[in-house]
């Protein structure tokens, strides 16, 4: 996991100049939780190391690591600022009953983040996501190592277990 989390935040501050980041308090959502199992996932997400690398990295490298008020990031559509509060962690996909905009309920988190924290216009250029690829698949596809997938060049890629 540790060094999935180096080479995952190597990569973010590679990419971007500015990274928009949600400031979670993981001690307060441990202590919030009442559920056992989201719990251990929040503990076991690593979400304190990630944060730690990621802001060192990135001030070595001269960027920006900008952290934003958490609020509704998630209930919000990003389309047209309505707030859907029956939103649970379920859902998977945000599906606004105000004006229709469907996406993955990540993609519009983050482009709330990414708004709240650059103060960019809500709308975006073509009304779609320009270019959607799955936080996973693109993590994957610059570490093969780390695919689920088996290596196309055989059994030569670098074995890493999670935790
Ligand atoms: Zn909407």
């Amino acid at each position: 996991m540790n060094d999935y989390i180096h080479k995952v935040t190597s990569w973010l501050v590679e990419q971007y100049s500015e990274i928009y980041v949600e400031d979670l308090d993981v001690k307060e959502m441990v202590e919030n939780s009442s559920s056992k199992t989201l719990r251990k996932h929040i503990l076991h997400s690593d979400f304190s190391r990630f944060m730690s690398y990621l802001s060192y990295k990135a001030s070595r490298a001269g960027r920006r690591v900008v952290k934003v008020n958490p609020k509704n990031t998630s209930k919000t559509c990003t389309e047209c600022g309505y707030v859907k509060k029956d939103l649970t962690l379920s859902d998977r996909v945000f599906s606004c009953p105000k004006c229709g905009w469907v996406t993955d309920r990540d993609y519009n988190a983050s482009l709330n983040t990414l708004r709240a924290g650059s103060g960019l216009p809500r709308e975006p250029v073509d009304r779609k996501p320009l270019l959607y690829i799955p936080f996973s698949e693109g993590v994957y596809s610059k570490f093969p190592g780390r695919s689920r997938k088996s290596s196309p060049r055989g059994g030569d890629a670098p074995s890493v277990m999670a935790g």
